[in-house]
């Protein structure tokens, strides 16, 4: 039974496929392979954090938060500078009815089902029960994002939200029987936050869940070590690994 408390354990994560793991295996599959054996571990940033934070008080498990990561308080017991901003945007957010209205659906809920046979696991930040899936993200600002050969895509792309919206539509219609529009929520951390609640038309969802039907064997299957997984070159992993064997030519620069 996944819980809160185990959604995340070594146990759970080789078991499941959930969308950070498949984003991971889709960005690198051997740093992603590396995570989930308890070879590597990502850095904890602050940015991400702050986002964690802001996730936590709508949970109503703040408490829990602040027990638990201790570093975002200064020696005096105050919070730091970044996680003053993270209360800046929780009180912007609930200062909009809608937003509100939004974020007000059951909170946390948990769900698995299968996808091309592989178990797959999802945490809905806002379950409205019939009508609507609701994702709460904290971002940089809505600016597009350059993607090496994908060109200038939306946050939402850039992110892969689409493909988090497709699979968690998925696996709710699995479990309910209702396919569900999926929104995000989202506030940005800039100086004045800005706030705004989009919703994932569904051809962009259709299109994301046939993208995760055709990798997603293949990951599941690097994670049963049926495949090798491949090495990105890139990430921070595989410089961390990286053994060099032969000097190499420096006109094979031009083609990376
Ligand atoms: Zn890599």
């Amino acid at each position: 039974m996944l819980t809160n408390e185990n959604y995340f354990s070594p146990e759970n994560q080789m078991k499941y496929m959930g969308v950070s793991q498949f984003k991971a295996f889709e960005k690198c599959e051997a740093a992603a392979l590396a995570e989930l054996t308890g070879e590597y571990q990502r850095e904890k940033t602050v940015s991400l954090l702050v986002g964690s934070y802001v996730d936590a008080h709508f949970e109503g498990t703040l408490d829990v938060f602040k027990a638990q990561n201790p570093e975002i308080f200064t020696k005096k017991g105050e919070l730091k500078a970044e996680y003053r901003k993270a209360e800046e945007i929780i009180q912007r957010i609930e200062r909009d009815p809608l937003f509100v209205t939004f974020l007000s659906g059951e909170s946390q809920v948990i769900m698995t089902g299968e996808i091309e046979g592989v178990p797959v696991k999802i945490k809905i930040d806002s379950y409205h029960a019939g009508k609507m899936l609701v994702d709460l993200k904290i971002m940089k600002d809505f600016q597009p994002v350059y993607v090496p050969e994908q060109g200038r895509l939306s946050w939402i792309e850039a992110w892969g939200y689409d493909l988090q919206g497709a699979v968690y539509q998925e696996i709710v219609r699995q479990n309910t029987g209702d396919k569900l529009p999926f929104y995000l929520a989202a506030a940005t951390k800039e100086k004045e936050t800005d706030i705004d609640i989009i919703e994932i038309p569904q051809p962009y969802l259709d299109v994301s869940l046939e993208h995760f039907k055709e990798n997603v064997i293949r990951y599941d299957g690097i994670k049963k070590g049926l495949f090798q997984p491949r090495r990105c070159e890139k990430c921070d992993y595989c410089k961390q690994t990286k053994v060099l064997t032969a000097p190499r030519s420096m006109e094979v620069l031009d083609y990376e």
